[in-house]
């Protein structure tokens, strides 16, 4: 076991819905700290480099643009396995295949507007982490 920090988005489906709160709870009670949040409007640019990993899949551009709809919060999360921790309270990318219990089971709208974004992998987090905070930002 070790503590670690992963990197989350509430996407524009629930910051619209006004489930910030809600997300966070289920973060919250699977056992992930929020030791960072801030609600952005994404640019074009910033979803497109986000995404930058996707570019070639054929729902790049309409991610893109769902990405940029409305505002997201952006989070460091921390605990023991995070990065594990939090895709298991996620759920599965499409809300169709999500166990009970998950964050995108009970919020998600489609495959695309699916409520959260976690990273894959610790690398992945790290590079994620870096794209929006500034090491000051980050307070465990
Ligand atoms: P995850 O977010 O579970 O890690 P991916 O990294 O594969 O999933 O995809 C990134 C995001 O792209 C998903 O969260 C979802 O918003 C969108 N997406 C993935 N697959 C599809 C699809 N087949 N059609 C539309 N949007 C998709
Ligand atoms: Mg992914």
């Amino acid at each position: 076991m070790s503590t670690e920090r992963t990197f989350s988005i509430i996407k524009p489906d629930a910051t619209r819905r006004n489930l910030t709160g809600g997300v966070t709870k289920m973060l919250e009670d699977a056992g992930l700290r929020v030791v960072a949040s801030k609600r952005i409007h994404m640019t074009k640019e910033q979803a497109e480099g986000f995404y930058a990993v996707h570019a070639e899949r054929p729902f790049f551009n309409d991610l893109v643009s769902f990405m940029i709809s409305g505002p997201v919060v952006v989070q460091v999360l921390e605990g023991e396995n995070a990065m594990a921790r939090n895709r298991e309270v996620m759920g599965a990318t499409n809300p169709a295949n999500a166990d009970e219990g998950t964050i995108r089971k009970v919020y998600a709208e489609s495959i695309e507007a699916n409520t959260v974004h976690g990273s894959d992998s610790l690398e992945n987090a790290a590079i994620e982490i870096a794209y929006f905070f500034k090491p000051e930002e980050i307070v465990g």
